[in-house]
């Protein structure tokens, strides 16, 4: 499995000792069914993935005699069923350039790495790509925007710490529609103690990019931290309500054995899962490839 995909180790541990520990009786009857939907909640798919996967275990496989390894191939299945429809990658179409993504989670989630991720992505494709410094409120995040940006020579629209977001992504669009560029990718605050505020901040950026180009911004990608488990879903119960969201990006899945989140998130919110972070390095966003996360998951 490891040699299949960097990340997931731990999530896959987890998870495969649970479905192990389950499986003493060789017949799937009930008790052994609610050990295997027990088993999912723990790996921290949610309860609601884990009942729907019970479910379709039972109506396939019930009374059948069944051993660990088909039991683990047939909870894949099962995840990689929920997972597909989600698996949607980020594609530069717009039209008029630039395609506006304004990239939005809380601080610490992984995002001014994950913005870096994305434009060498991006750049890989040949595709022009510029930054926008958005998360003016932390000296910190300009900062270590810029140094990326550097790092993968692309440029970046700044401004002082304290200015306004919002004259910074306008600047950004003015920038990027002189340069041709195709992408602009906007960091932005994630102070969540502070919900109105980032609230109405990001209304502004909003209006201003709408202003602008009335389809931006095109994308409007949640970065969440796989380690923080069941909270991410509260996460994105919170930005879907105070920014709105397109898709999904879930960092850090290398370092924790809370993966199955992500079933829980595409189950739950069938957002579009564009893609997921498995290390601190700028070629550690990977594809979102649904039947290799479900094997390496289950
Ligand atoms: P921000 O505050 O949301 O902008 O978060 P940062 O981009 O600064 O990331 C916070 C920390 O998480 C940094 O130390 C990153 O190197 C680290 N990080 C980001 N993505 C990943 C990932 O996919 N895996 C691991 N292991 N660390 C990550």
């Amino acid at each position: 499995k490891d040699r299949l995909f960097g990340g997931f180790r731990k999530t896959s541990e987890r998870l495969s000792t649970n479905l192990t520990e389950v499986v003493g009786t060789a017949k799937l009857d009930d008790s052994t069914l609610d050990n295997v939907e027990d088993a999912l909640i723990m790996s921290d798919l949610g309860p609601s993935a884990a009942a729907r996967i019970r479910a379709k275990l039972s109506e396939k496989k019930f009374g059948l005699n069944i051993t660990e390894i088909e039991l683990k191939e047939a909870v894949a299945d099962e995840i990689a069923e929920i997972l597909r429809p989600v698996a949607v990658p980020i594609e530069i179409t717009a039209f008029p350039r630039p395609q506006v993504l304004l990239v939005i989670g809380v601080n610490g989630s992984g995002k001014t790495t994950t913005i870096a991720k994305m434009a060498h992505l991006f750049q890989e494709d040949d595709y022009g790509v510029m930054l926008a410094a958005g998360d003016t409120f932390r000296a910190a995040a300009i900062g270590q925007l810029a140094t990326w940006a550097e790092r993968i020579g692309v440029p970046v629209i700044r401004g002082p710490e304290g200015g306004d977001p919002a004259s910074i992504v306008f600047d950004g669009v003015k920038a990027a529609t002189d340069q041709g560029i195709d992408a602009l990718i906007v960091d932005t605050a994630g102070r969540l103690q502070n919900k109105r505020e980032l609230m109405d901040e990001l209304a502004k950026i909003r209006k201003v990019l709408g202003r602008l180009n009335p389809e931006a911004p095109h994308d409007v990608v949640l970065v969440l931290d796989a380690t923080n488990g069941q909270n991410a879903l509260a996460q994105i119960e919170v930005f879907k309500e105070i920014a709105g969201v397109t898709g999904l990006i879930m960092t850090k899945l290398d370092g924790t054995a809370r993966g199955g989140v992500l079933v829980a998130a595409a189950e739950q919110y069938g957002l579009p899962i564009h893609a997921i972070g498995v290390g601190e390095k700028i070629d550690d966003l990977r594809p979102f490839d649904p039947d290799l996360v479900a094997r390496v998951i289950a």
